[in-house]
Parts: structure tokens; sequence; C-alpha cells
């Protein structure tokens, strides 16, 4: 008998493209800062660029990697470019990079302990690491009664978050019987979509989520708050949980958590921290005063896939409980049995969040570590928030401009001030010419753009030149007679 055809890819092949694709990447990054930002594909277009139907002989590689670039490269919004300043920043870095090719590599399915060891110990160990390096309370290490885990994204953390809070609020009974209506949960109406979605999810119900109302620098009124945990305490409501938000979305707002998390200590309801972006802030000390009040929560997450150079997807969520967080999630059927789980000893993180298997995320919030080092990390982070107070300072020394919120870190609220229309135009022109992507909000129903620094590559140029083509993006009705600056 002939030998068969096995259809894989050898070793050998794997090498080679593998080399080239290393290589490709490393290109990528090198003329990333002159592609147009903002992809300028059409909806459709990328799709009919594809056959339809799947081939039926496999095709080389080479053929793939042309079509990377003629239908992936102008398909896609340029996310790592150093003018993209809009949104949050979901930046990487070579390390990270390198970390998720292993956890491809190696293609483990850490669910259990006894799964793959390495998978669960090193997260354990590294979400301990970054207890310290975000100078976060004790009782979210492993070590004590708490832990970390990472989960895909900030919005499964909070979901988590909540289901665990329902359930200390109902003595875990929710789990058994369901919800039966009265319970509620709080947040700021500025706080993140997530926590709606997450109310919607958890049997909450959308109409027992009470977005609190905000002051002038759109953070959580705490006295509004407890109004409202007490109006609903006198119509025999079930308080469960409230989100403080660590900069918020829209404007980068930070919740008093002081003030609410001795609300919830008094009420016994548990607090979620959401710091999705902001939380990285805590590697530098002069920003620690962001997390005052963190000692008095229950569950806190951060997104190192944001703006700790770590690829998507990468949440870090704590509790100072897990006992409360596994008896909430955990479900154990006789195939998942194992003597290393019977025996206590270990972390099964399959009952840390939704879903069961789990990949080898670790390897690159690890490597992004060991690489840049706490000094390294601290570094970068620190000049994205000296280049936006930068422009948050050209915006206040120009008149035609203001400033619409505080900045406390890394994002700059602006506006120009001859209303909706003229920022319209702007975000529409500066967008359109490729050579950079703002995104807008709404603050005080007024259109608002909003500037956020915290890409791997960026530098006070690509901001300078940013700041400058917003003011030549002004109409020409509104541009001052002389323009200075
Ligand atoms: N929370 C806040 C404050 C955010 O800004 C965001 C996203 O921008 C999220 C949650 C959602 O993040 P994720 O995509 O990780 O769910």
């Amino acid at each position: 008998m002939g030998e068969e055809k096995s259809y894989h890819m050898t070793p050998e092949e794997f090498r080679r493209c593998g080399k080239e694709l290393i290589d490709w990447i490393a290109d990528y990054h090198q003329w990333i800062e002159w592609l147009p930002v903002m992809s300028r594909a059409k909806p459709g277009q990328v799709r009919a660029s594809l056959p339809n139907s799947a081939p039926e002989e496999g095709e080389s590689f080479e053929a793939m990697l042309v079509d990377v670039e003629k239908i992936v490269v102008p398909g896609i919004t340029h996310w790592q470019s150093p003018n993209f300043f809009a949104y949050f920043p979901s930046n990487n870095s070579f390390p990270s990079i390198l970390g998720d090719l292993l956890s491809s590599g190696l293609g483990v399915q850490g669910m259990l302990w006894a799964t793959s060891p390495a998978c669960t110990e090193i997260e354990t160990q590294v979400l301990d690491w970054l207890v310290e390096m975000l100078a976060l309370p004790e009782k979210f290490k492993s070590t004590r009664a708490g832990g970390g885990v990472i989960q895909d994204t900030a919005s499964s953390s909070s979901l988590c978050a909540l289901l665990a809070g329902r359930e200390r609020a109902t003595e875990f009974g929710s789990n058994e019987r369901g919800c039966d209506g009265r319970l509620t949960a709080y947040t700021s109406s500025q706080a993140h979509s997530s926590i709606e979605k997450a109310a919607k999810i958890a049997g909450i119900g959308r109409a027992n989520l009470r977005l609190i109302e905000t002051d002038e620098q759109f953070a959580m009124r705490p006295h509004a708050l407890s109004a409202a945990i007490e109006g609903d305490r006198r119509q025999g409501r079930v308080p469960c949980f409230v989100c403080a938000t660590i900069g918020t979305t829209s404007s980068n707002a930070i919740d008093p958590l002081r003030q609410i998390g001795e609300i919830c200590r008094k009420e016994g309801i548990w607090l979620h921290v959401d710091a999705a972006m902001s939380g990285t802030a805590a590697l530098c000390p002069e920003l620690r005063w962001i997390h005052d009040g963190v000692e008095l929560a229950d569950s806190y997450c951060f997104n190192p896939h944001k703006w700790m150079f770590t690829n998507f997807d990468c949440d870090c969520f704590y509790v100072a409980d897990r006992a409360a967080l596994i008896q909430t999630l955990s479900v154990l059927p006789e195939y998942l049995r194992n003597k290393a789980t019977e025996s206590g000893a270990v972390t099964d993180y399959r009952d840390w969040h939704i879903p069961l298997g789990r990949r080898f995320r670790a390897l690159k919030l690890w490597f992004v570590i060991r690489h840049y080092g706490v000094h390294g990390l601290r570094h970068h982070v620190q000049r994205h928030v000296t280049m936006a107070q930068q422009f948050a300072a050209w915006v206040k020394a120009d008149a035609n401009f203001e400033l619409a919120a505080p900045v406390p870190l890394n994002l700059v609220c602006f506006r120009h001030r001859a209303g909706d229309s003229v920022n319209q135009a702007i975000l529409d022109r500066v967008n359109q010419s490729g050579e950079m992507f703002l995104t807008h909000t709404r603050l005080g129903d007024r259109l608002t753009l909003r500037l956020c620094v915290g890409q791997t590559k960026t530098e006070l140029r690509h901001v300078e030149r940013a700041w400058r083509q917003i003011r030549e993006a002004v109409p020409a009705r509104n541009q001052p007679a002389a323009s200075g600056g």
C-alpha cells in the first residue's frame, strides 16, 4: 500500500511558515503607523472578496498570507497604531504576542488543576504578583481567603461578581429556587453597559438595576446611592450588588470608592469595582489614589488587555472571599471528578467563571511582566498619562476649545466651543483623513470628543500631530482669524 496523504502541515512547513508570519507581524508593527487607522471597508466588502464556498483542496500558506494583505489589512481598524486614540486602548506587545502563540502551541485546556497544573499555578502566582504591583489589598491574594483569576473580559467579571453578590444576599438560595424579583443592584448612570447586561443575564432584571445619579464630575453620588438602597429596603426589596467604576468609559470618572464602600459595608451589600482600563494606573505609586477605599470591596477587576500591553483577552478578576464565588458557580459532574480536586489542595478555575474550558492565558501576562518588569510597565503608563496631560494643557490654553471633564489619567474629553455640529465636523474630518482615530461621547448632553492615550507605540510626536490635525479640522467659518499656539 502506498503512503496515505496526511493533509497535515509538516513540522518543517510549520517552521518555515511560522517564521514568515513572525516576520510579517514584525513588519506590520513597523509600518502600521502609516496605514489609515480606521478601516475604510464598506459593509459587505470583505465578505464579497471571499469565495462562496470553502476550498475542496487545501491551499498554500503563501496564498493565505497574500489574502491577509489584500483582504484583512484593509478590512481592519489598526488598534495597534500609535495614532489610535479612540474608545479605550486594547494594546499589545511582542512578548504578549509570543505568549499567546505559545499558548496556542501548547494547546492546553486548563479547566481543572489536574488538566495542566502549570496553567493554573502560573496564573495564581502572576495574579498574586499583580496584587503587589498595583498595591491592592492583601485579601485579594490566593494566600489569604481570596484570589485572582483571568477572565476573558471585564463584562464576564462583573457578571460573576453580580452572581456571587446575588447568592450571598439570598444565602445561596437563588441558585436553587431562582430569583424572586425582589433583588436590586446599583451602579452609576455612567457605568459601563456591561453592568446592565449582567443584570439581564443574572435574572435581576434591568428594571431592578438602579442607575445612580452622578455629580458634576460624572462620579457616583454616594448620598443618592444610600437613598436608593433605603428606598428599596422600605419596599421589601433585597439590595445585593453595587458596582463602582474607577475610570468610566465615557469620561474616566472615578467613583468615590471609600464612601461607596462604607455604605456597602453598613448594608452588607457586595461591592464590585470595575477598573477596566484605569486600574493599570496603580502601577504608579503617585496614581494609586484612584483606589482609595478598595479594601472595602468584595471584588475587583482590571484589564491588562486594555492598557497593560497584553493581547486581548485578559481581564484580572479578584475576590476577597473565593469560597463565595466558588459556591456560586461550582457544579461538579461525575466526569470531572479527580483526586487532586477531592484533596482540596488545588484550585480548579472552572469554578471561578462562566465557561468550563480555558486557555493558558497566563502565559502572555507572565511574559509581559517578565519582559518589561514593573519598572518598564510603570515607565510606559507614566508616559501615557504625561502625554494626555500635555494634550489637556493645549486644549485649556486654546480659547476655542474647552475641557469637558476632569482629566485624572490618560483620557481627555474636550470640545470646540462652537457646539455639536462643529465637533461632529472635526470628528468626521480627522477620522476620514485616516491619520488618526478619535471617538466621541455625550457629556451634559453635548457632543464631546475623546482622546485616549494608551497605545504601546504612541509618542509625544503622535499626540502633537493629533492636536494640530484637530485644530486644522475646524471648519473654516469657525477658525480664529489668526490661530496661535
Ligand atoms: N468596564 C469599563 C469601565 C469599560 O470601559 C469597558 C470597556 O471599555 C468595559 C467594562 C468592558 O470591557 P470588556 O470588553 O473587557 O468587557
